[in-house]
């Protein structure tokens, strides 16, 4: 069985929901900071893998460890902005901020073109290069789970394009690996910042989130978000994302 919550309630200062029993959805709080980063643990069998550390303005160390089961813990990142690496500090296990330390410890030896594999034992994730909004950007396709964690590159609100030809190329290749026999049951990314109100966001910087939009998109939306961009950089309001050029 998997499951969302029915909201994300703001109460602790970070909200732990079990996807399912090897997948932890992390959301720290935005009373904590604004950005109210979304966080992911997944479980294997001999490793487990904790995407982004959120802003560091609350412990998290002491709540993953309650999570884990014995697994060797692995920190990665979907990219390296401040508000997903804040926590690294309070890790043993931290993998680099560049493209060539990411690269480096997936073994991705053609970058951004490589999409390696990751084994966490019994569980085996695909790690896809997609620079744009960060140059050290990757997201995480987990097969079990038909899960994409897509990080800064595709979440409900605005999506800052700080390379637009990369971002695109990126988001086009994304794409091509889930027609390409990659099926995607929902798209996770690391923030919300839209309401339940189509293409209707919060001003920037706004920690209360009153009618908050879902966290999950349809893979349709990835698809729609790779046949909106054009070659000139554009905002661009859909119902279920704003992309925003830097
Ligand atoms: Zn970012
Ligand atoms: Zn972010």
């Amino acid at each position: 069985m998997t499951s969302f919550p029915a909201r994300w309630d703001d109460v602790s200062d970070h909200q732990v929901h079990w996807y399912d029993e090897r997948t932890a959805i992390i959301r720290q709080a935005l009373h904590t900071n604004f950005e109210g980063p979304f966080l992911y643990l997944l479980l294997g069998s001999e490793r487990a893998l904790l995407l982004d550390t959120g802003t560091g303005h609350v412990p998290l160390r002491p709540l993953i460890d309650s999570l884990l089961s014995g697994q060797e813990l692995i920190v990665a990142h979907t990219h390296a902005h401040l508000d997903h690496v804040g926590g690294d500090e309070e890790f043993d296990h931290v993998v680099g901020r560049t493209p060539e330390e990411v690269a480096a410890y997936f073994g991705i030896t053609s970058w951004p073109d490589g999409v390696v594999q990751f084994d966490l034992g019994g569980r085996v994730l695909d790690i896809v290069p997609i620079p744009g909004h960060h140059a050290s950007h990757i997201a995480v396709y987990d097969a079990e789970t038909r899960l994409l964690f897509s990080g800064d590159s595709l979440y409900p609100g605005r999506l800052y394009v700080f390379d637009w030809d990369a971002f695109r190329a990126s988001v086009s290749r994304l794409a091509a690996f889930v027609a390409a026999g990659n099926p995607v049951e929902w798209v996770l990314g690391a923030h919300i910042e839209l309401t339940t109100r189509p293409g209707e966001d919060y001003e920037m910087g706004a920690d209360v989130h009153p009618d908050e939009h879902e966290l999950q998109l349809a893979p349709a939306v990835l698809t729609e978000l790779a046949s909106v961009l054009g070659p000139e950089p554009a905002r661009i309001v859909r119902d279920h994302f704003i992309v925003y050029p830097v």
